[in-house]
């Protein structure tokens, strides 16, 4: 059984067959599915709660997009803190920068990061984190925020270099592999997923973006996990079972806290009281990713 640990499924490009797509997923044995809802539009953020709700093996994350940071406002901060009281997230994310595209200026891109940073940690919720030609500035935010080893959230479609992989891992984080694990040019992210530990390893499609060999260039769905987790058992030297096990295992560790005990959960973070909200479009083409 696998998990693809990041997926745009709320998106357009799975509007016309997303019935398909998640039977395809099954029969692949693909078992649960991490769904990245869009967090700095309202109707885009419920569409991605429905679909999340409607299925029992989703699971949802939300956060505001580096792509989307001038977007992003008080009520959509707060319709997300909302959401993540109510039990309706497992992870908050993808949040992080992006300094390659710049869809947002970089002061954007930092503020919204550190502000949903410790909205996260305020709610406990473990975090996706997106970065790109950003090492330094990432790391230096997020130490501000992690740094005690605790289990802090997943680096994910980790393309970066192995002295980044290896700060994250001291600061918890768990490291996701996409697609790009089976490009054949892509040595360098083999040689960090070599590194990596098998306890902190997740696998992911970034569908519908960055669709694996054999099936690259063409719109990427969950089912094709299958091929990174082929790919890192190949690197890591053992079983696709292992890989698969691991993986798992991982997620469930990580983000599993709603299955089974999401209500108990949920009532503890409601319990908290009013939390703190401090005052204050994904694009590119399917090669590319979000
Ligand atoms: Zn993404
Ligand atoms: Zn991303």
């Amino acid at each position: 059984m696998f998990i693809d640990s990041h997926s745009h499924l709320a998106e357009a490009e799975f509007e016309s067959d997303l019935p398909s797509v998640l039977e395809r997923a099954r029969s692949a044995l693909v078992e649960r599915v991490l769904v990245i809802g869009d967090g700095a539009d309202a109707a885009k953020t419920e569409k991605a709660v429905l679909l999340a709700e409607g299925e029992e093996d989703l699971d949802l994350a939300a956060g505001i997009h580096p792509h989307e940071a001038g977007l992003a406002s008080e009520p959509s901060l707060e319709n997300l803190v909302r959401l993540a009281r109510s039990g309706s997230l497992v992870a908050w994310g993808e949040i992080g920068l992006d300094y390659h595209y710049r869809h947002a200026t970089p002061e954007e891109q930092e503020e919204v990061f550190d502000r949903q940073l410790a909205l996260a940690r305020e709610v406990e919720l473990p975090v996706v984190i997106h970065t790109r030609e950003a090492e330094v500035r990432t790391l230096e935010i997020l130490g501000e925020h992690f740094g005690n080893g605790g289990p802090a959230g997943v680096m994910h479609c980790f393309t970066g270099s192995l002295a980044m992989a290896r700060c994250c891992l001291e600061m918890g984080f768990h490291i996701s592999f996409s697609g790009m694990l089976t490009f054949p040019k892509a040595h360098d992210i083999r040689q960090v997923a070599r590194a990596v530990p098998m306890d902190r390893l997740l696998i992911e499609t970034d569908a519908p973006y960055l669709a694996p060999v054999p099936f690259r260039g063409r719109r990427n769905e969950p089912a094709f996990v299958v091929e990174t987790a082929r790919a890192l058992a190949e690197v890591k030297q053992v079983s696709l079972e292992a890989v698969a096990k691991c993986t798992t295992e991982n997620y469930q560790r990580l983000f599993g806290r709603a299955h089974p005990t999401g209500p108990v959960e949920a009532a503890r973070v409601l319990g908290r009281g009013p939390g703190l909200v401090p005052g204050g479009s994904a694009t590119g083409g399917l090669e590319t990713a979000q």
